[in-house]
């Protein structure tokens, strides 16, 4: 589990708080959304979450132990953070689900898994030189959800089980936002899933966290 206990941040120690005195408990195999308007602090509360920045004041706990520098490393180890539009190198979609791992040392039992669990693999299947198939810059070409959900199965060939989900609100459309439900709900119940919206409709099956500003 982990939890936020009354965090506050500021960019700069002259600027005004960005989150102020935010107490949050997220369980283990919740599914979280993040609710609020452009600009009100949601890309900076993952931030916190993800360890990259530290509350001014608040501390996290993870498993009930403060987060700090002894164990901010494996904290770190367990979350990916799958943006709308995440990066594809111009290599095999095996390669890119297996992202940062030595070609030769490819687990392809664990893509085909991680491809569908994220539910990318009828897609995948679908071409003609399935997980060979090259995408990124001169390869197929592949929708913002169809990328988010390669984000999703590359979070799961790391093995992380707290994924972030971060829809960049410029670029959704109504077809994006049901992928994203699908992906969601077709994930084992033994992730933990935060994800940062600008509807709320959308979001029946979370529980919410709003951020006003
Ligand atoms: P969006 O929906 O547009 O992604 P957001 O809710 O994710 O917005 P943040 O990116 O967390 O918003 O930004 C919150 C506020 O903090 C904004 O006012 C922004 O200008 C400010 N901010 C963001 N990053 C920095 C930074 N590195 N330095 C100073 N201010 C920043
Ligand atoms: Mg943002």
């Amino acid at each position: 589990s982990l939890e936020l206990n009354s965090v506050s941040f500021q960019y700069s120690a002259n600027s005004k708080n960005i989150l102020n005195n935010i107490s949050i408990s997220i369980q283990k195999g919740s599914r979280v959304g993040i609710i609020g308007k452009t600009g009100s602090g949601k890309s900076t509360l993952t931030d916190i979450i993800m360890g990259l920045l530290e509350p001014s004041t608040g501390n996290l706990l993870v498993d009930g132990q403060v987060l700090d520098k002894n164990n901010l490393h494996s904290w770190r180890a367990h979350i990916s953070h799958v943006p709308q539009d995440i990066f594809l190198t111009d290599s095999s979609i095996k390669e890119n689900i297996a992202f940062g791992e030595r070609p030769d040392q490819i687990d392809y039992d664990r893509v085909v898994l991680a491809a569908k669990r994220a539910q990318i693999q009828d897609t995948i299947e679908q071409w003609d030189k399935k997980y060979e198939t090259n995408v990124g810059e001169r390869g197929a070409v592949l929708s913002g959800g169809q990328k988010q959900r390669v984000g999703i199965a590359r979070a799961l060939y790391r093995k992380s089980n707290f994924i972030i989900l971060d829809e960049a609100t410029s670029s959704l459309d109504s077809n994006t936002e049901n992928y994203v439900m699908d992906a969601i709900e077709g994930l084992s119940k033994e992730l933990t899933l935060v994800i940062v919206y600008h509807r709320m409709s959308t979001l029946k099956y979370l529980s919410l966290i709003h951020i006003w500003r």
